[in-house]
């Protein structure tokens, strides 16, 4: 697999194994069940189908673009262990199906929350939470809507 995890130039991720830097962009590291065919996310939080033997369960990545399946707007600062030193809000938090059949929870940047609708294309990216001490961007996954 293609991907490029730890750090990047000046980011870091916030937490991790939960995306990965490509040639292709920033995509989510997800586990997939070969027996259920069930896609995890975080690739360690694995829920599988009722009486799945859990064999061949390997880390794949997503799909850099998704779908908007589900949005809300937010207009208080996410609670901890949510960690930022910038203002925020009001900030729409975007659930995105991938084309794998999974949906995954994240902030939306970039994007005029009045225009946000069910359907749009997006595209996985990062978002900078705040500098470390070493003067390091800690970055966790976002969303950008395409072609608004
Ligand atoms: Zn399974």
């Amino acid at each position: 697999m293609e991907k490029e995890v730890g750090e990047r130039g000046n980011e870091v991720p916030a937490l991790p194994d939960l995306f990965a830097w490509t040639e292709e962009g920033v995509r989510l590291i997800s586990a997939r069940c070969n027996t259920c065919g069930t896609y995890f996310f975080p690739a360690y939080h694995s829920q599988h189908r009722p009486g799945c033997s859990r064999e061949g369960v390997e880390e794949v990545l997503l799909s850099r673009k998704g779908k908007l399946a589900s949005y809300t707007v937010q207009y208080y600062m996410p609670p901890p262990p949510f960690k930022t030193d910038r203002e925020i809000t009001p900030y729409p938090i975007g659930l995105v199906e991938f084309p794998e059949g999974i949906q995954v929870v994240g902030i939306m940047v970039g994007c005029d929350p009045d225009k946000l609708r069910v359907g749009l294309e997006v595209e996985t990216t990062t978002f900078t939470l705040y500098k470390d001490d070493e003067g390091k961007d800690v970055v966790t996954w976002a969303y950008r809507v395409l072609n608004e």
